[in-house]
């Protein structure tokens, strides 16, 4: 097939907005299914937060780093209690995790100062969710020009040395 310059600069463009935005495709490695336990979960125990990149775990909502990121400071954010979507929570859970989202948000602004910001939700299987039992928002800073990122880091299977760094960033401000 032979395309023109025009249809060329299309379909590049078509497969990078296809690689950004395939709806959190690498979510499925998130759920390692040799580890027991659900990954969202906090649990009580905090002397893991820094290996599991959790970098808030309140009485009704958490925030974690993606160990997969879409994006430099792909953060997720998840309700504590194991439900798979937004009617499992009380009032008060879907209050604390909406405002858990706008302080995640404010802190990524302050930090890395991102041009724009997707947020969003994989709800069953069929839609992409990698853990279908345990809701969670993604949110993924935007900056102009930054479609290329997962080329790089998309298959490292191992946490690459700036995703700790962000958490080291991102912290401080969630203890606040
Ligand atoms: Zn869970």
């Amino acid at each position: 097939m032979k395309l023109s310059a025009v249809g060329r600069q299309l379909l590049r463009k078509d497969l990078s907005m296809d690689v950004i935005w395939a709806p959190w495709r690498m979510e499925y490695i998130l759920s390692d299914k040799e580890k027991t336990g659900c990954i969202f979960c906090p649990g009580d125990d905090r002397a893991d937060d820094k290996e599991r990149l959790i970098l808030y775990a309140g009485t009704m909502s958490t925030v974690m780093m993606n160990k997969f990121p879409y994006n430099n400071g792909h953060l997720l954010v998840a309700p504590v209690r194991h439900t798979p979507d937004l009617e499992g929570l009380s009032p008060e859970e879907n209050l604390d995790l909406i405002l858990m989202l706008k302080k995640t948000l404010g802190i990524l602004k302050k930090v890395m100062k991102p041009e724009g910001f997707n947020v969003g939700m994989n709800l069953g299987r069929v839609a992409g969710a990698g853990v279908e039992e345990h809701m969670h928002f993604h949110i993924v800073p935007r900056w102009s020009g930054d479609t290329n990122f997962m080329t790089v880091t998309g298959d490292v299977r191992v946490i690459p040395e700036h995703i700790r760094e962000t958490f080291g960033n991102l912290k401080k401000y969630f203890e606040e």
